[in-house]
């Protein structure tokens, strides 16, 4: 139930629902672009790793002359305090009008008994499906200034891992039809995997041409002996390769896949895969990396409209304590701007002041181990800023 207008108005103020901020540049690089950015900020560490991004984003449309507009919006447990329901309208409408969206995380313990169909996952699910988000690109990189982090033995490590995940999003068994019925032994509860031939085809072609701006390497990640949708998954991905014959594809049962992971990551370069074998995989591609707080994600469609999230969750343990390691955010800024705004040179500047800043020792305590002094989330953003700048 939405509470009064006049309530969320006052709520919406407080949390700075519809906050504005323009940054006009000095226009030394490029063309001026103005750009309007939804912000979901969420729960948990969310406030304060969005902030990181935005005070990155902002330094960057003042080196390259652009101009951002910054609007927030309330999603999944903040949301369900302010107006019951973990997606409103005006987030859904703030969203669709604008350029693209960068989202912190939702969920908490808060929220872990309110009703299914309210629940904050909801709210994202919505979203993504709502704004039409068929594609997850989730990088998996592990840093040399961090290789001591992954949990993988140092022979492996070395080969080097860089990986792109690209996972189907809005379709499958998460979409699928699910209920419950009279079985075999009584009542049974059943969720169906369903994939079209449409949408096996436009995750292909995202992989593909990924592969083509990498190592032109893609493996298609199913389970074909078993299941039907795996076998016209594996059917359409072989037709769609012939349109990229530079793109070397090969198959892997997702069983496999999950081995071969932590056995022998380097010989990955794009993995295309599922809604649901993606949600697994890629969550364990990013444990081998070592900190979940460094990886970023991005959500598209087929606009240039996306929403771009770290992989990692709101992190209740460590709310209010500045510990959050907020460059996931900060890398899907970058790969906001790679992606939705085509700013490739600035999307580097921050990759590149993010690499510098851990190879110059720079730790937060995620990924500190035993030697480093950790900053706080204030001051590893200060640096990374300082680095942009510094360009
Ligand atoms: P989590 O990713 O929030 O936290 C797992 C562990 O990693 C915690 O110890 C946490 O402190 C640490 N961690 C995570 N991000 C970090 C960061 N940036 N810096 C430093 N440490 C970090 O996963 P969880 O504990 O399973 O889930 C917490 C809540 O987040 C749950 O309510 C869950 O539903 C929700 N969640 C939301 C999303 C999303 O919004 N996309 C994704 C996953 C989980």
């Amino acid at each position: 139930m939405l509470k009064p207008i006049a309530d969320r108005m006052a709520f919406n103020k407080l949390y700075g629902f519809f906050i504005k901020v323009r940054r006009g540049g000095t226009g030394i690089k490029g063309e001026t672009m103005n750009k309007k950015i939804a912000l979901i900020k969420g729960d948990g560490i969310g406030p304060e790793i969005v902030e990181s991004a935005v005070r990155v984003l902002e330094v960057v449309a003042e080196k390259y002359g652009h101009s951002f507009e910054f609007n927030s919006y309330l999603a999944g447990g903040c949301a369900i305090d302010a107006c019951g329901e973990p997606l409103p309208q005006e987030t859904i409408d703030g969203c669709l009008a604008s350029d693209s969206v960068i989202l912190g995380a939702v969920g908490g313990p808060k929220w872990d008994g309110v009703p299914a169909e309210i629940r904050p996952e909801k709210g994202l699910l919505k979203i993504r499906s709502t704004m039409g988000l068929y594609t997850n690109l989730r990088p998996a990189k592990i840093y040399p200034a961090l290789k001591e982090a992954s949990p993988l033995r140092a022979d492996i490590v070395d080969q080097g891992v860089d990986i792109m995940i690209v996972r189907e999003l809005t379709g499958g068994i998460y979409f699928g039809e699910r209920g419950y019925r009279e079985g075999k032994y009584g009542e049974e509860a059943y969720d169906v995997e369903a994939y079209s031939v449409t949408e096996i085809e436009r995750i292909a072609h995202v992989a593909f041409q990924t592969a083509m701006k990498r190592n032109k390497k893609v493996t298609s990640v199913d389970k074909a002996n078993v299941l039907e949708s795996s076998r016209l998954w594996r059917k359409t991905m072989e037709r769609i390769n012939k349109e990229y014959p530079e793109v070397q594809l090969n198959h892997m049962y997702v069983d496999n896949a999950a081995m071969q992971l932590v056995r022998n990551p380097s010989q990955f370069d794009v993995i295309v895969t599922s809604n649901i074998f993606g949600d697994i995989l890629s969550d364990e591609a990013s444990q081998i990396t070592g900190s979940i707080g460094m990886l970023p994600s991005s959500s598209l469609g087929s606009t240039t409209r996306g929403m771009y999230e770290p992989i990692h969750g709101s992190a209740p343990d460590i709310a209010g304590t500045g510990k959050a390691n907020p460059i996931a955010t900060i890398l899907s800024a970058a790969m906001m701007l790679r992606y939705s705004f085509d700013m490739e040179e600035e999307a580097k500047a921050i990759e590149t002041a993010v690499d510098k800043v851990l190879n110059d020792g720079y730790r937060t305590a995620d990924i500190a181990g035993n030697s480093a002094k950790a900053l706080n989330c204030t001051e590893i953003t200060d640096i990374i800023i300082s680095y942009i700048k510094g360009f």
